[in-house]
């Protein structure tokens, strides 16, 4: 069995095909290979580029608005009775999610890799939305690839795209959500990458972009290891990260800091999306064991038929319904790093409800599912455990979703 190994990030943990494990790879078209190797030899020159380092920390504190808080919800910790419940409002960035921290790298990567235009795909709305913010701020011209289906339910971040003056493609091939919009943007990429900068929303696709997002979004777990410290004087002897699973940035980014800590002292816990209670569709390729195959580029686990074909998913939250899974997070899972799960669409529901009716908290749907699990396990734990939960999303997109369902 693969191991992590100490003192080398996970990012850089693959062989020279670009496998952490089983999974990774770079499964790309002819076409696409000098315009990968062009950008892997400048990532890998930029993040040792002090410059190029300190403009990114630049913008992370001073555009972005890190660090992000960290607090205490002691009314939701007081009602279930057990374990401390403390969270990361990340969902405080600018933006209103995590996805700004991978979209301001690629912006500033775009830069200098002298392109004009960037685009990029999106499934809650939030990477189209924060890439659009980044290309408006740093001078790109921005196209976003979306689903029909999505275009439709996560109205507020399209229009925030408009906005910022990106032109939004729709998607109308497969089930029209995420899935479909990668393939698309893709696609886009392979007739257009000597003008164009790509930018992935999540730790997915070939290998340099899953290194490229998670990267960006360790910049999460940097800023909570100080805030950990700060709070607790050493880092305490029982802690639970928790976070939702999509294709997997935010989780990677919330842990990448802590990934070398014994996994009793720092538990992983990934809460994938269930689904509706009583579908047989889901988008929870680790907790559901589905195999592994190729999607965006990249060996995962991935929802598939019987004959390889992918699977359609369904979730209540757009953010998280993607059938695959950063490599990443299939490797972590194989190395038992981290605990994967899943909350369904009601549970995601009951969990919003809940930390609403408690907390002064708007968590979106993607992060309600991270809750639910903290919900479930939280009565039964000691009072000297920390539950740490990524809100890495704020319900505002899912107005909508959240008047139909909960009629509010
Ligand atoms: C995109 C998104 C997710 C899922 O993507 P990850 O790459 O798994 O983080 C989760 N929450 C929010 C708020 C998102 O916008």
């Amino acid at each position: 069995m693969t191991k992590i190994k100490k003192g080398i990030p996970l990012i850089d943990q693959h062989n020279k095909n670009g496998f952490w494990g089983k999974f990774g790879g770079n499964f790309i078209p002819e076409t696409l290979k000098k315009p990968v190797e062009d950008l892997t030899i400048l990532f890998e020159k930029l993040r040792k580029d002090k410059k190029f380092i300190q403009d990114r920390d630049y913008y992370f504190k001073n555009w972005v608005g890190a660090p992000t808080p960290f607090i205490k919800l002691e009314n939701l910790t007081r009602y279930l009775g057990g374990a401390q419940i403390w969270t990361k409002v990340v969902s405080e960035a600018n933006g209103g999610a995590h996805k700004i921290y991978n979209a301001t790298v690629h912006s500033l990567i775009a830069k200098k890799a002298g392109k004009k235009y960037i685009v990029g795909d999106t499934g809650a709305g939030y990477a189209g939305k924060m890439l659009s913010m980044a290309a408006k701020k740093f001078g790109l011209k921005c196209k976003i690839f979306m689903g029909v289906k999505d275009i439709k339910r996560q109205k507020p971040n399209c229009d925030a795209m408009r906005k910022n003056g990106a032109e939004i493609v729709p998607v109308y091939t497969g089930s029209q959500t995420l899935v479909d919009a990668v393939s698309e943007c893709m696609r886009y990429w392979v007739s257009n990458c000597d003008s164009t900068h790509m930018c992935v929303g999540s730790t997915v696709g070939p290998n340099i972009f899953v290194k490229i997002c998670g990267w960006s979004t360790s910049q999460i777990s940097k800023e909570l290891s100080v805030q950990i410290k700060k709070e607790f004087g050493k880092i305490p002897k029982k802690l639970k990260l928790i976070n939702c699973v999509g294709g997997g940035s935010s989780s990677f980014g919330f842990w990448n800091e802590f990934i070398h800590y014994d996994k009793r002292q720092f538990e992983f816990i990934g809460v994938e999306a269930g689904g509706p209670k009583n579908s047989k569709k889901h988008a929870a390729p680790l907790t559901y064991g589905s195999k592994i195959g190729i999607l965006h580029g990249a060996a995962q686990y991935v929802n598939q038929d019987s004959e390889g074909q992918i699977e359609e998913t369904e979730s209540i939250s757009a953010g998280l319904d993607y059938p695959g899974v950063s490599p990443l997070h299939c490797f972590l899972k194989d190395t038992k790093r981290a605990r994967y799960t899943a909350a369904t669409d009601e549970e995601a529901l009951r969990a919003y409800q809940l930390v609403t009716k408690y907390e002064n908290l708007n968590p979106s749907l993607e992060p309600s599912h991270a809750f639910a699990e903290a919900i479930k396990i939280a009565p039964k734990l000691s009072k000297d455990t920390i539950i740490i939960v990524n809100s890495c999303g704020d319900a505002q997109k899912d107005r909508d979703i959240l008047k139909k369902r909960l009629g509010k």
